[in-house]
């Protein structure tokens, strides 16, 4: 199909944002991105490094095979692209399975997924001893190079310090009118990726989406080093430019901007705790005094992404209720939708593992084209599965 007649704004310039730009660019759509901040990756997408490897589950499910297929996407884009020359980074992670728990969980996904030894194997990590998974193409890696680059190959055309302030889709046009705080842009599709900051947005109210407050460590390059990322619960990144990164915390309660030096001392205390063998010969620290990072996650309600055309939900039969209908009725819910409005949103702890794959999907059913992945998986990452959910419980008032 010919798009190039079509604009599309997307708004905000993480990770999220850059990989919606990347999918537009592959169809040729001319792209206007906008962030309100000075430039790109300045908040969730900003942190200094962080660890790419699949999310497994003990079975199926959708999650784990959704965040696989997004893993083999991310590693296509890597090679294709030739990201390893451009994105700082090293490769590698264990995961550990130092629980009877986590070692059944993780022993057998490898089994019930069928994973080959080049995506992931059972294996020791040295300094700890411990079973573990290892992912030989798991990454360290530098987020904010990771969306400059990726915006690049992207060349959108680029708005900072640019809010969007409010949008409405134009009856009958198809089109959507963008009030921002540098004046109007009318466009043909609206892509809204403003991680953390969705709130402002009043016709995002309704998703059951959290701010989640981490912090992170950047601690210099230990002696003895690890050469790969290691997962323990934290994770401690391989060193890239002299540092490595210890993280991440997870407080969905309270979310200050200050950093919590107490944190700081738990998460090193952590590390020399689970990794003994490591850290045997460093040098003694005080990890008040390391450099901290505050950020912000978006989280939705199942941990999962949300990503699809975004329901129009003022446009709602109320009368219709789930629990009335009959048993043996076809229970289905009429949807309205904002035709030309996309989302990708709720990444989580995960953005950069799954937003190339995200946007793809995304881009992809927005231009109705044949999706990439089965029904039953995009169901799960649509934000339709959560009014549903709220028809069902007789939620939507
Ligand atoms: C401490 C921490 C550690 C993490 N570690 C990892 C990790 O190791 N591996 C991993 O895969 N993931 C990790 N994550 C998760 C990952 O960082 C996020 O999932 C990802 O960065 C989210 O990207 P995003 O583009 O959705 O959001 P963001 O990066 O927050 O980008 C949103 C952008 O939207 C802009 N914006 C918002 N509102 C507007 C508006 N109205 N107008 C214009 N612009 C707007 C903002 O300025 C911002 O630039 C971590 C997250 C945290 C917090």
């Amino acid at each position: 199909m010919d798009h190039q007649e079509k604009i599309a704004v997307v708004v905000g310039a993480g990770i999220a944002g850059a990989s919606v730009c990347f999918a537009l660019k592959k169809r040729n759509i001319r792209t206007i991105l906008i962030d309100s901040d000075t430039g790109p990756a300045k908040h969730a997408s900003g942190n200094p490094i962080g660890v790419v490897y699949p999310f497994l589950t003990k079975h199926k499910t959708s999650e784990s095979e959704f965040s696989l297929a997004a893993f083999q996407f991310f590693l296509s884009i890597w090679r294709n692209y030739h990201l390893e020359k451009l994105v700082p980074h090293a490769d590698g992670i264990y995961f550990l399975m130092d629980t009877k728990e986590v070692y059944d969980r993780y022993a057998n996904a490898i089994l019930s997924h069928q994973i080959l030894d080049q995506t992931a194997k059972e294996s020791t990590e040295p300094f700890s001893d411990s079973p573990a998974l290892f992912f030989p193409e798991g990454k360290s890696i530098s987020p904010a190079d990771l969306t400059k680059q990726i915006l690049a190959l992207s060349d959108p055309i680029t708005k900072y310090s640019c809010k969007l302030l409010s949008w409405v889709e134009e009856e009958n046009k198809s089109k959507v009118l963008c009030q921002t705080s540098e004046g109007e842009i009318e466009c043909d599709y609206l892509f809204l990726t403003q991680g953390y900051q969705f709130a402002d947005d009043p016709h995002l109210e309704w998703l059951p989406l959290r701010k989640v407050r981490g912090q992170i460590l950047k601690i210099p390059e230990q002696k003895p080093t690890n050469t790969y990322g290691i997962l323990y619960g934290d994770y401690l990144t391989a060193a890239i430019g002299g540092y490595q990164v210890l993280g991440a915390t997870f407080d969905e309660f309270k979310l200050e901007e200050e950093p919590r030096p107490e944190e700081s001392e738990s998460m090193w205390k952590e590390l020399l705790n689970r990794l003994p063998n490591l850290s045997a010969e460093w040098v003694p620290q005080n990890p008040r005094l390391f450099p901290t990072r505050v950020s912000y996650r978006t989280q939705s309600q199942d941990r999962h992404p949300i990503v699809g055309k975004l329901p129009n939900i003022s446009k709602l039969d109320l009368s219709i209720k789930y629990q009335n209908l009959l048993r043996n009725s076809d229970k289905k819910m009429n949807i309205p939708y904002y035709e030309s409005v996309g989302i990708l949103n709720g990444l989580g702890s995960r953005g950069l593992t799954h937003a190339l794959y995200s946007a793809e999907i995304l881009v992809s059913s927005m231009l109705e084209e044949t999706s990439p992945i089965p029904e039953t998986t995009f169901k799960s990452l649509k934000p339709d599965r959560f009014l549903i959910r709220m028809w069902k419980r007789d939620q939507l008032t």
